[in-house]
């Protein structure tokens, strides 16, 4: 039998005749790499060099069998979400994959949120939404995988709960998984960046193992694909952009009644009816924002949208979905969140509308902040 060999980047087994597939890699390349001692399968080692992304096929079977497989264990779950895209990252049924599991729940990009933002109020609000989808968490911690100081407090964390047993790392694609693993181990064994990171969803493909100084082991599960994330519909470059990449500046407007705020071409917001009142936007601070009338925005849209509305691209406009309404009617401090974009705040009692491309959720929210 010959002995399987692994791509450094996401742990898929290399294989040299069925190109597309999981860690496919021409021969040659992989002769190359066995002389430098990196094997990458092609897809990450065009990430890495080119920032490319290729599409590979793994089905939701693969991700049900493995998510399957956590209940049969006796392990700590960490489960990994981005509280700047919170609805987005949660992974539906989580509560019934892990069994009696305890899952430690880390809200990942805190960088990301204003500093104003108090944490304990964060923590409390996250402790409540997993509460609502079924998940009773050992405790909520909050991270910044992008900074390696953040995580002594993690890995006491997980020292601590796992107690003597493994670790699963799961979440869904895009929260900061391999960011995250890449940290551990560069705090447990000083290897740098062993796995692909990228701003693009779906990179990590299979398991990754590594080993604790027990015997047991912290396991890293493929990226979970949220079919609502925002991040599916845009092109690379776009994916660049709406990603807030350091912390969001709130921007505030105060609208009239019949008012319009346009997020680049990606999403909308109408202010329907109620008194004039502020709206705050947390968005990156890369996406546009523009004020226009209600009664004149499906035209301005259908005129801008690809050139003063960007993203998306002029090319790429024929191909972006739709915008689907969602209207709202709001009584309190409300947040209108633009999955995977970010959100508005609604100060005051309202009747909105929030649109976003056919497929990515528009849902209402207890105001965060
Ligand atoms: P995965 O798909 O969950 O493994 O996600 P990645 O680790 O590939 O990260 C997805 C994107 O989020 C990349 O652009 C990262 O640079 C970014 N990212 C990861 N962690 C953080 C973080 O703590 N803060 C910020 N601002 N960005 C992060």
């Amino acid at each position: 039998m010959t002995e399987e060999l692994q791509c450094i980047g996401c742990g898929a087994v290399i294989q040299t005749n069925k190109p597309g597939e999981l860690g496919y890699t021409p021969q040659t390349a992989l002769e190359k790499g066995l002389a430098s001692g990196e094997v990458y399968c092609q897809r990450c080692f065009k990430l890495r060099h080119y920032n490319e992304i290729q599409d590979v096929s793994l089905t939701d079977d693969d991700f049900l069998r493995l998510l399957n497989e956590l209940g049969q264990k006796d392990a700590l779950i960490v489960n990994v979400v981005d509280i700047f895209d919170f609805n987005g990252s949660l992974i539906p049924g989580l509560h019934r994959f892990v069994g009696d599991n305890p899952v430690l729940l880390v809200g990942n990009k805190v960088d990301i949120l204003p500093k104003s933002l108090k944490k304990t109020k964060l923590t409390q609000w996250m402790k409540e939404r997993a509460y609502e989808a079924g998940i009773r968490p050992v405790d909520v911690l909050l991270t910044s995988a992008k900074k390696s100081h953040e995580m002594t407090e993690l890995l006491e964390k997980i020292e601590e709960y796992r107690d003597g047993r493994d670790v699963y790392i799961v979440g869904v694609t895009n929260v900061g998984k391999s960011t995250l693993i890449n940290q551990i181990i560069k705090n447990t064994a000083g290897v740098q960046d062993v796995i692909t990171t990228s701003q693009f969803p779906g990179t990590t493909l299979d398991k990754i193992e590594i080993p604790l100084d027990d015997g047991h082991f912290l396991i890293d599960t493929p990226g979970i694909i949220h079919r609502h994330q925002m991040a599916h519909y845009l092109g690379k470059k776009d994916l660049r952009i709406i990603a807030p990449l350091k912390e969001i500046k709130p921007k505030v407007y105060q609208l009239n009644e019949g008012q319009t705020l346009f997020l680049g071409g990606l999403a909308r917001f109408d202010f329907i009816s109620g008194n004039r009142a502020s709206f705050i936007a947390y968005v990156s601070n890369d996406v546009n924002i523009h004020r226009t009338k209600l009664e004149k925005a499906d035209e301005f849209y259908q005129k801008h949208v690809g050139g003063l509305l960007q993203p998306p691209r002029p090319n790429e406009v024929e191909e972006f979905p739709e915008l689907v309404r969602f209207e709202f009617s709001v009584k309190e401090k409300t947040d209108i969140v633009f999955a995977g974009l970010g959100w508005i705040t609604v100060t005051a009692p309202a009747v909105i509308a929030g649109w976003a491309p056919k497929g990515v959720d528009v849902l209402k929210r207890k105001a965060l902040i």
